[in-house]
């Protein structure tokens, strides 16, 4: 029997297989395709921003090098001159708009703050670790159904079935397992469907190139024949399942853009709508969810695949202390209590983006007052960390002793020696890191053996703290200033990790 059953082998189910078997738990990932290359998961339609959160979850496990030998565009930074850095609601912002000393956390070493990437080549460098690690993963097989009881899951597929203690579905949006498993899913109905497509166009002169928001909705051309639409349809025909045709997206293009164009061939097309939906718990006895099984919405921004990382990661070390017993109370409970409200947050972002692209009058007003305000100092740089991730964190519920650090990623303190905290969060344990190398600090960690990783030394930048406790994901459980506070640092690490028993 398998110590977790993942459903799916998209970049969320492969990230969270990844840091299972880090923590060296047994995982088979059943794949419903056969082929796991997809010309939508390829340039440009693959094309995917990265967030800062993402970015270091990727650095901490040594995946982000990998990604820079593939085709990797960096997105201008705060500071690089007028150029575009992203958009909200294709609203653009500019870097040199961008305060950064507003973000006090980030140091120089930190890493960058947004990438743009493909899917295919995210899916083909955590295929490559997970491999590595000893993930099984079977291809051509969907899963069908489950049932848990008090040890243990049976998932069927194919009539075959799999036994695993734990199953964790990252199906994707009709994720199979959020339905079999009862999850409520809920959220709000759709305004538009979205259109990916590769065309040829008979006519292309009349249609304008980049973003054009018009009376009927939006179209983007990227480069010639690739064509984004938006159509406010209520997100009838996406949900209608039917064939897409030439003529029907032939139809849709003139509508918005209000031209007589002629689509003379189609070549790829998909859909997709700005629904929202979240499910309202995200587990059920021994069965999670992650990714877009767990929460949708619209592409708007591109936030889904951080989001879903993010929940791989948070998720990754607390199942699998609970399966060798080594997690406190309560610790898998944080996975929904942390990154539930982070998923509420990116659901209202994109929420917030369909509300002022409507293509009535109050959004056009609306639309006018954020361009505006997105070019301001204060208002690019308010966009751009929502955007980027940069305040993402976790509510401490006052543990920790209060200190604001805590609940954040560590910066990327970048140590005497020249290493990086980041690099040293490689193995997925725990890290007390001690500047000011206190002897009591040490002598309480090694109980801790193996779970907590004692580093000590002075950092180039140390943001006037003297020693912090990091979880295995990279955030901040405890933090001091000066004095260290032995009670408080005991009482956080009681919270997150389990002291393994004195040896007789
Ligand atoms: C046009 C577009 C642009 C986007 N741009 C961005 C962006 O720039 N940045 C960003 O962060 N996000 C972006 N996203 C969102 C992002 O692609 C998704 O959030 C992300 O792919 C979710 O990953 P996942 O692993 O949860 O699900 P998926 O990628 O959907 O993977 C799910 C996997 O499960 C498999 N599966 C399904 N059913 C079963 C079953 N029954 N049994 C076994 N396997 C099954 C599927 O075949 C698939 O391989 C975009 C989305 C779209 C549509």
């Amino acid at each position: 029997m398998k110590d977790v059953i993942i459903s799916g082998a998209g970049p969320v189910g492969l990230f969270l297989a990844c840091e299972l078997a880090l923590a060296k738990c047994s995982v088979l990932i059943l794949e419903k395709a056969a082929d796991p290359q997809s010309p939508l998961k390829q340039l440009p339609f693959g094309m995917r921003g990265l967030s800062a959160p993402t970015i270091e979850a990727l650095y901490r496990r040594g995946l982000l090098k990998e990604l820079e030998l593939h085709k990797r565009v960096k997105v201008p930074h705060a500071g690089q001159g007028p150029r575009q850095a992203g958009h909200f609601a294709g609203i653009p912002f500019y870097s040199d708009n961008i305060d950064t000393s507003q973000w006090k956390y980030r140091l120089p070493s930190s890493t960058d703050t947004s990438l743009l990437t493909e899917m295919q080549e995210i899916e083909t460098v955590l295929v490559r670790r997970a491999e590595t690690l000893g993930v099984e993963i079977r291809r051509g097989l969907a899963i069908t159904d489950f049932h848990q009881t008090a040890n243990g899951v049976t998932v069927e597929s194919a009539e075959q079935s799999f036994q695993a203690k734990w199953l964790v579905g990252c199906d994707g949006s009709r994720s199979v397992v959020r339905k079999a498993g009862g999850f409520e899913f809920a959220g709000t109905e759709p305004e538009f469907t979205g259109y990916s497509t590769q065309v040829d166009i008979a006519d292309p002169e009349k249609l304008s190139p980049g973003r054009n928001v018009t009376a009927r909705g939006m179209y983007l051309q990227s480069q010639p024949g690739y064509l984004i639409m938006q159509d406010f349809d209520g997100g009838a025909f996406h949900h209608a399942e039917k064939p897409i045709t030439p003529e029907h997206v032939q139809a849709v293009i003139r509508r918005i853009s209000n031209t007589d164009v002629t689509i003379s061939a189609l070549h790829i097309a998909t859909t997709w709508t700005d629904r929202a939906r979240q499910a309202t718990t995200y587990r059920n006895g021994r069965v999670l969810l992650a990714g877009d099984a767990a929460h949708i919405h619209a592409p708007l921004g591109g936030q889904g695949l951080n989001l879903g990382l993010g929940d791989a990661m948070n998720l990754g070390w607390k199942l699998a202390a609970t399966i060798q017993e080594k997690a406190p109370e309560g610790l898998l409970d944080s996975y929904y209590t942390e990154r539930y409200p982070i998923g509420v947050q990116v659901l209202d972002w994109s929420r917030a983006q369909v509300g002022i692209m409507r293509p009535d009058p109050d959004a056009r007003a609306l639309n006018a007052i954020f361009r505006d305000l997105m070019n301001t100092r204060d208002g690019a740089t308010y966009i751009a960390g929502r955007v980027w991730g940069i305040h993402t964190h976790y509510d401490s519920g006052g543990s920790g002793g209060e200190h604001p650090l805590v609940g954040h990623s560590v910066p990327n303190f970048e140590l005497e020696d020249g290493i990086t905290i980041g690099g040293l969060i490689h193995d997925g344990q725990g890290i007390l890191l001690d500047f000011d190398r206190n002897p009591s600090l040490k002598t309480w960690v090694d109980n801790y053996g193996d779970y907590i990783r004692y580093v000590s030394g002075k950092a180039k930048e140390q943001l006037g703290l003297s020693a912090v406790l990091i979880r295995p994901d990279g955030f901040i459980v405890w933090a001091a200033d000066q004095q260290v506070d032995l009670l408080a640092v005991k009482e956080a690490a009681a919270k997150w990790f389990v002291a393994p028993a004195p040896v007789p």
